[in-house]
């Protein structure tokens, strides 16, 4: 894949996909707006939500197991008024459609995938770590959205800001990734590949079903995008992240 410069550390709001769509809104939360994981990320949260997600429900944020759970939020966890609610089921993707009520997980060089049927009005949102990628997660998203209703060739994708194919670094005596997806590691020297996860999350909705003309890219790298949270980068202890947060309107 071609390098790209990460650039816009100049950013002051959020990113922001789908905008086409007035039915939905996807936003991606900048390191200016502080951690959103853990327990000290609740303050956090709580602005971004007035902020962006005001008249809304409290998001619900996943708490990321690394695994394939995907939890489907219901009528029952919408609770009104918003602020009531803190509700992390612990998964690494989440489908709803109830609308009005913002769905998110966190991530910090992990990927975060944004999902819309505009036809069903279904969502979806994954924390694709290569560990939660490889146990199934994106399929299980799709999986969940058909049950609500959703036609896979009707989902779009969008693949969030994640860490790029020229800064992933992987040791190569660690892991089958190569033989797996062979297109998508570059030896180094020294035991080290680099890897393109967002090429390995492109193979898994290609699997799953999702369209390839249905699928985006932002190409924002988080490791060398200062305005956004990198692990790698950053090595704080207990990790920080920002949060990807989706919402029907
Ligand atoms: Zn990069």
């Amino acid at each position: 894949m071609k390098k790209h410069k990460g650039g816009e550390a100049t950013m002051d709001r959020p990113l922001k996909f789908f905008d086409k769509f007035k039915d939905v809104k996807a936003l991606f939360s900048l390191k200016a707006h502080g951690n959103m994981k853990g327990p000290e990320g609740e303050a956090n949260k709580e602005r971004f939500a007035e902020e962006y997600f005001r008249e809304m429900f409290y998001p619900v944020l996943s708490d990321t197991r690394h695994g394939n759970v995907v939890c489907v939020i219901g009528e029952k966890h919408s609770v009104y008024p918003p602020k009531i609610v803190d509700f992390n089921p612990k998964c690494d993707a989440i489908v709803t459609r109830c609308k009005k009520l913002p769905i998110g997980v966190t991530g910090a060089d992990c990927f975060v995938i944004f999902l819309y049927d505009p036809i069903e009005q279904v969502i979806g949102i994954i924390h694709a770590s290569y560990k939660s990628i490889e146990a199934g997660v994106i399929e299980e998203a799709v999986k969940k959205m058909c049950l609500l209703g959703s036609k896979v060739k009707d989902i779009l994708a969008v693949i969030g800001p994640g860490i790029c194919a020229s800064c992933y670094e992987f040791d190569t005596r660690d892991t089958g990734i190569f033989n797996k997806y062979p297109d998508s590691a570059r030896n180094l020297q020294g035991g080290k590949s680099l890897v393109d996860l967002a090429f390995i999350i492109r193979w898994w909705l290609d699997d799953a079903g999702v369209e390839l003309l249905n699928m985006w890219e932002t190409r924002i790298c988080t490791f060398e995008n200062t305005a956004l949270f990198s692990q790698r980068r950053d090595r704080f202890n207990p990790v920080q992240a920002g949060m990807g947060v989706i919402c029907l309107l």
